[in-house]
């Protein structure tokens, strides 16, 4: 899967993900990417998100739109992406997922259960694409 949040020098703002869905290829199934909300979302007053993991799960909290509203209310980049973790990861211990957060400034987190994620992040006055590496939460943490 891989999943972008991008912020124009204007300030508009556009996320999307693209899956082949291989670990859970199904005939007929759709799986989380295309579900706005659930593999991604973006407002461009508050910020967006992109997501990755086990999408049959993951499309029941729609962990991308609660991502962007926790921003809305306060909340930064890294804390918004670990509270939508952890609330699937209360439901679904053993759940594989990871979730990048950015708000409109361009600060960004990420949170990820299961697994070791990592995401790239370029712009600004950056010479360089920064590879950032996030553990796992800890189950019950
Ligand atoms: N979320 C994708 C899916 O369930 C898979 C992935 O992120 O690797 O289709």
């Amino acid at each position: 899967t891989i999943s972008m949040v991008a912020i124009h020098a204007s300030g508009v703002m556009a996320a999307g993900t693209s899956t082949n869905g291989a670990a859970h290829k199904v005939p007929g199934r759709v799986g989380d990417g295309p579900i706005v909300g659930s593999g991604s979302y973006v407002d461009g007053d508050v910020g967006g998100c992109g997501a990755t993991g086990d999408g049959d799960v993951m499309m029941r909290f729609l962990p991308c739109y609660q991502a962007v509203e926790n921003m809305r209310r306060g909340m930064t980049p890294q804390e918004a992406a670990e509270d939508v973790v952890r609330r699937m990861v209360r439901k679904y211990p053993k759940i594989e997922s990871g979730v990048v957060v950015v708000n409109k400034k361009g600060e960004h987190g990420a949170a990820a259960s299961g697994w070791t994620f990592t995401y790239a992040v370029r712009g600004g006055d950056m010479g360089a694409t920064e590879v950032i590496t996030v553990p796992p939460v800890e189950v019950g943490g």
